[in-house]
């Protein structure tokens, strides 16, 4: 493991001539990543590189002040643009850092867990599980962002809970250097933990995180159904081609009179399913979650939507995930906890967001249930067809139930 105390950093490739340089000693700790500085031995290149740590595994970069970078391909956009961007620019934000000691260690392992992505919050925090069994004198301390504290699990040693927005971790934070300085002295030994990105979910419990249960898939069939929709306002859930192409520019043009035309759109969506399956099954409930609130429900729907996320709300939306039979939103980190917890889930799919299929899904069953119960749905599918996989999962799922469980 790379190591703050005693120092041990890892090597990395000169971007001028590719010389493989050992460890630098002289590190900035940005937030996202803990960035080496040092001068290349071959060709006397100043330049900087990304701890092999987290996405870091996967995607090492090194870039100068001047203009030089090398990086993969791959992670151009999302983490190599806006960490040389942050560096050459010197955006920095300041925040402060609460340290919470839940068990006196003396050898730290350190699982940095803080990233600008939400659902990337959440993969690297769900490296503690692997670590649940290590004992004092040594322990796991958590950074992480102080919106998603709420989820360190128990048996963490320590969480460093730093007070800033996800979208400003692209920047550096300027406080956390200092803040590691003055609590170090408080450990023999301070270690990075690797933080894996793509853990298997299959293995974790996830009551350690969101303390609670999940649907009871016994009484899938007893309860009436309950649909919960999942509320973005800075993604849409986009119904034509146009739609589509109309949102692309308004995001690129800064277009915002066409923002309340999407909402209402998706509002309509979501309350024309509700209507059609009301049709077939009258008492069945409807919640509407996640964040803004933009535009009204039919009272029939229970609207749970937030402004802003408390710890509190947090765990009153877990509840409200885990008395659904299906819950149903477009493809991003939005649909993790919620498809932890349902027993089921409809996922909108946009056509660029193929390759991230599985990303955002927690949920896990025997197989024939998990593909029963998740379904992947073309984001402009009709609201008549997700209507039609709506009532089939709720009234079809007993016979496949009875058939499998028959043994047990
Ligand atoms: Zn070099």
């Amino acid at each position: 493991m790379w190591s703050l105390k005693p120092y041990k950093s890892p090597p990395s490739k000169c971007p001028k001539c590719s010389h493989e340089n050992a460890g630098f000693n002289k590190h900035i700790f940005t937030g996202v990543h803990i960035l080496g500085e040092g001068t290349c031995g071959i060709c006397g290149t100043n330049y900087f590189h990304n701890w092999p740590i987290g996405h870091g595994l996967e995607f090492p970069i090194s870039f100068t002040n001047n203009g030089l970078a090398r990086y993969p391909r791959k992670a151009y956009h999302w983490m190599a643009r806006p960490l040389i961007r942050a560096v050459k620019k010197d955006l920095k934000v300041t925040a402060t850092v609460r340290r919470e000691v839940r068990k006196k260690i003396k050898h730290a392992l350190l699982l940095n867990c803080l990233d600008p992505c939400y659902g990337h919050v959440l993969w690297k925090l769900f490296n503690t599980f692997h670590h649940q069994r290590v004992s004092a004198p040594q322990g796991v301390v958590v950074l992480i962002p102080e919106s998603c504290a709420w989820m360190v699990p128990d048996h963490v040693a320590e969480i460093w809970a730093v007070d800033v927005s996800l979208r400003d971790i692209n920047f550096q934070i300027d406080s956390l250097d200092l803040f590691m300085q003055e609590v170090s002295d408080n450990y023999d030994s301070l270690q990075m933990l690797p933080v894996f990105t793509h853990i298997d979910h299959q293995e974790i419990e996830f009551y350690q995180y969101f303390r609670t249960e999940p649907f009871q898939i016994s009484e899938f069939s007893i309860k009436q159904l309950c649909v919960t929709f999942i509320w973005r306002e800075d993604r849409f859930w986009l119904r034509t081609r146009l739609e589509e192409w109309l949102s692309l520019a308004a995001t690129k043009f800064s277009i915002d009179w066409l923002r309340p035309w999407f909402l209402y759109r998706q509002l309509r969506a979501m309350v024309r399913v509700a209507n059609q399956v009301k049709l077939e099954l009258p008492v069945a409930m409807f919640k509407i979650t996640g964040l803004g609130t933009w535009g009204t429900f039919p009272e029939y729907f229970e609207d749970l939507r937030q402004l802003n996320m408390t710890k509190d709300s947090e765990k009153k939306l877990c509840q409200a995930f885990a008395q659904s039979h299906l819950v149903v939103g477009v493809h991003g980190s939005n649909m993790m906890i919620p498809t932890a917890l349902s027993a089921g889930f409809i996922e909108l799919l946009p056509t660029h967001k193929i390759p991230f299929i599985s990303e955002d899904i927690l949920m896990k069953h025997p197989a024939r249930y998990q593909t029963f119960l998740g379904r992947h749905l073309d984001m402009f599918t009709s609201t008549r067809f997700i209507t039609r996989h709506i009532i089939s999962i709720y009234k079809d799922f007993s016979y496949l139930y009875k058939n499998t469980s028959v043994w047990s």
